[in-house]
């Protein structure tokens, strides 16, 4: 008997919380706005369910079938130039939002571009071979300038570069813009390095009679001679990675929170933060506010049930999601402070229940 509950008790996973809030909750709405009231470096992103994920091993299996042993790293990118290697680092920056499908959805309900499996693959492939070019310092061989220009060239101004429609100096790119290999010469290789990269592009019947056909030669030679080789250069200084940005999602869109509130239940980030800290202040002795819920839950969880007169499973998504966000959002408190942050989880968890007995929501208005 003992032992069963004792398991009743057993802290919830996050998908049984996720899965017990959703029988009382649309949750999309509180989901969105958990995550644009959340800095960008602490969002947790759900990368292996992404989009994005599925073309990287794609990718890689294209760069396999090639045999070719380097695979590009990337990394998820917040501001400036989110898509793009950064200067002859050979690792690929890549829009943060594409690392989590619900990031990728706020950015669509938002009005922003949003990729299919295609577009993402032209981008990738484009990227990786921005990657090839740096990892070998290709661009320094005599024979790339010959073929693709001066590396060091001055990229146009806001890329508004001249193009000519008809030159079969060049690739056409498979995205848009259509001449973007004449933007610059490492666009160029980039272009044509995605050209030749891609399953089934017959490039050497559809480029046969094009002058463009000799870089993509130059291309499968160069790819053959290095597919066993270690990169030259591996790392170097990353632009804008989105762990270096500390201010809300919502910021990021310029947008006003309130705005994302309506049909938003079950929310306590603001209740939180007035009970924990964001910051130590210079405090030594420190502990996550989250350590605190898991190492009281059966208190939480045993006393908000008794003295609201509820059943132990309507409380434990609320300290499940109490201790979800609190991680979420990095709070802390000081040892100090313990039995005063306590005490005020009890009192909120309470009104939370107490709200949910009356209303049928969880949400405190
Ligand atoms: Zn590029």
């Amino acid at each position: 008997m003992k032992s069963m509950i004792v398991q009743a008790l057993e802290f919830p996973s996050r998908d049984q919380i996720m899965a017990t809030m959703n029988q009382f909750e649309p949750n999309w709405e509180t989901e969105r706005y958990a995550l644009l009231n959340t800095r960008i470096c602490d969002l947790k992103l759900e990368f292996e369910q992404s989009l994005l994920c599925r073309c990287i091993h794609k990718l890689y299996a294209e760069l396999s079938a090639k045999k070719l042993s380097f695979k590009p790293p990337y990394y998820f990118a917040c501001a400036g130039e989110e898509w793009g290697c950064p200067d002859r680092v050979p690792i690929m920056g890549i829009p943060f939002h594409l690392a989590d499908s619900r990031l990728t959805r706020i950015e669509k309900e938002m009005g922003y571009t949003s990729y299919d499996k295609k577009d993402l693959m032209i981008l990738l492939r484009h990227e990786a071979g921005h990657a090839f070019n740096y990892a070998y310092a290709l661009y320094e061989e005599p024979e790339w300038r010959e073929l693709f220009g001066d590396f060091y060239a001055i990229y146009p101004a806001n890329f508004k570069f001249k193009f000519n429609p008809f030159s079969r100096a060049y690739v056409k790119s498979q995205g848009e813009p259509k001449y973007y290999a004449q933007a610059h010469p490492d666009e160029d290789f980039a272009e044509t390095f995605a050209i030749w990269l891609t399953p089934r592009s017959s490039w050497r019947a559809v480029y046969k009679k094009w002058p463009s056909v000799k870089k993509l030669e130059y291309i499968d030679r160069v790819m053959f001679h290095i597919r066993d080789k270690k990169p030259s250069v591996t790392g170097g200084h990353l632009d804008s990675p989105y762990h270096s940005k500390t201010y809300m999602l919502i910021d990021y869109y310029g947008e006003s929170l309130d705005d994302f509130k309506d049909n938003a239940l079950g929310l306590y980030d603001e209740d939180l933060r007035k009970i924990f800290k964001t910051n130590s202040n210079g405090h030594k002795r420190i502990i996550p506010a989250k350590d605190l819920i898991r190492k009281n839950r059966r208190f939480l969880i045993e006393t908000i049930a008794r003295w609201t007169g509820t059943r132990e499973k309507a409380v434990i998504p609320v300290i499940g999601r109490f201790y979800l966000r609190c991680r979420d959002l990095n709070l802390i408190l000081t040892q100090d402070d313990e039995v005063r942050s306590l005490a005020s989880l009890a009192a909120l968890g309470t009104t939370v229940v107490m709200n949910y007995l009356h209303t049928g929501r969880y949400i405190v208005d």
